[in-house]
């Protein structure tokens, strides 16, 4: 007997049959003898409609109301799933964030999980029942709904699956596994059967939407056994397994590169003409900081004549507004020359954990980029992780280049 904690996403959970043939998906992990949890999302295009609830009547909401708003769609399809369960004859029920309770921070919108008090759902899985949980959410240190930030029901159902000691953490999604690099773009993706925990999080952190990226985190720090693996699977006839995120001594063959994450949630500011001197870069960034605008890629240029530079670096498209604005107002200080900002901007990474022993990777990428004639802007590189930002309109190009100079095209 293995006790396993599943997931399933706003697609899986979509309307009435879907949420039945879920139902019977857990029936038979049941049947196979197993302690079985269930998270599960919002049924989709539901938060969505909520957030939009709250924005209609203001868009500076308290974000407290906004959570107890939002967080009402789990709510909704973990009774739903309880009911189809029940029906199968399986004893179940449903549990919101606060009943368990999974307990959060105060960052309302966006909430960390602190802990996860198990005792009474150790009792009901005990017994045999499963435990319906509504993911997306918490009760924050002041007893108030908490939400866990878009794609949030990921990292409950990781969390969770680390606090019962979970055998196995199945994520079904409406995809069958996580893919080198989107299989929208490029035809010749492929699924991966492992990944490492580490890839993955890069993959999610740079853009990759199959599993939120606190959950990966949240996986790798405790080791849990996360798959990811489709929900529709079944209705297409075939049990194909999904993509297992593991250790890296896992996995036996390691290619230089297993995936390309592009994120178009970028977007690039230059000043121009300040000045090069000791704590110039504190002066710039300590103010976005302080206005909670996250800066990911950072060039400062030299400067010929030794007094002034450029400092270029990129920030989340929904910051743009609000960056420019905060160094516009810091102008008399920071004395730079110009600002110029640039949206039309997108950040292709190439990730692998076998970039630590290979050299020439970054050369690879940046040739296949010259040959096609796209200009990179900026550069930034980790330990398994190359980013480019380049202009917008090549993405597509840029990934099916890269995903042939690397040998990851499918047969
Ligand atoms: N329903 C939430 C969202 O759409 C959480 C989730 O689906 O993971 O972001
Ligand atoms: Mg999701």
């Amino acid at each position: 007997m293995a006790r396993i904690v599943l997931k399933f996403g706003g697609t899986s959970v979509g309307d009435i049959d879907r949420i039945k043939n879920v139902a019977r998906k857990v029936e038979q992990e049941v049947k196979a003898g197993h302690q079985v949890a269930v998270v599960v999302s919002a049924m989709s295009g539901v938060t969505n409609q909520l957030v939009k609830y709250c924005n209609d009547i203001d868009k500076l909401h308290d974000a407290r109301e906004y959570d107890a708003v939002v967080a009402s769609g789990e709510q909704v399809t973990s009774g739903l799933l309880a009911i189809a369960l029940q029906s199968l004859g399986i004893p179940a029920r449903s549990w919101a964030g606060w009943q368990v309770p999974i307990r959060t921070d105060d960052t309302h919108g966006k909430a960390r999980i602190v802990s996860i008090d198990t005792t009474e759902m150790e009792k009901s899985l005990q017994t045999g029942e499963v435990a319906v949980v509504a993911g997306f959410q918490g009760v924050s240190e002041q007893g108030r709904i908490a939400t866990l930030g878009r794609g949030g029901s990921d990292t409950s159902a990781v969390a969770l699956a680390a606090a019962v000691k979970a055998d196995r953490c199945d994520i079904y999604t409406d995809v069958d596994g996580v893919y080198t690099t989107d299989p929208r773009i490029v035809a010749k993706a492929r699924k991966l059967d492992k990944i490492t925990y580490e890839e993955m999080l890069e993959m999610a952190s740079q853009g990759a939407k199959v599993l939120q990226t606190r959950s990966v985190e949240m996986a790798m720090n405790h080791r849990v056994r996360v798959q990811v693996l489709s929900s529709f699977e079944a209705a297409a006839g075939s049990s194909l397994p999904g993509t297992l995120v593991v250790d890296e001594d896992e996995i036996v063959e390691k290619e230089v590169v297993s995936g390309i994450a592009y994120s178009r949630d970028e977007a690039k500011i230059t000043l121009v003409g300040v000045a090069d001197q000791p704590g110039v870069a504190a002066a710039i960034f300590g103010p976005l900081t302080d206005n909670a605008v996250n800066v990911d890629m950072i060039v400062q240029n030299v400067s010929e004549d030794g007094k002034s530079t450029d400092m270029t670096f990129t920030v989340g498209k929904a910051d743009i507004a609000r960056a420019v604005k905060v160094l516009e107002d810091a102008q008399s200080t920071l004395n730079y020359k110009r600002i110029v900002s640039d949206a039309n901007v997108v950040k292709v990474s190439v990730i692998g954990v076998g970039m630590r022993s290979h050299a020439g990777v970054a050369q690879r990428m940046f040739k296949a980029l010259a040959d096609k004639g796209i200009n990179i802007q900026v550069i930034s590189t980790s330990e398994i992780k190359i980013s480019v930002l380049i202009a917008e309109e090549y993405a597509e190009l840029a990934l099916r280049a890269l995903h042939t100079a690397y040998g990851l095209d499918a047969a």
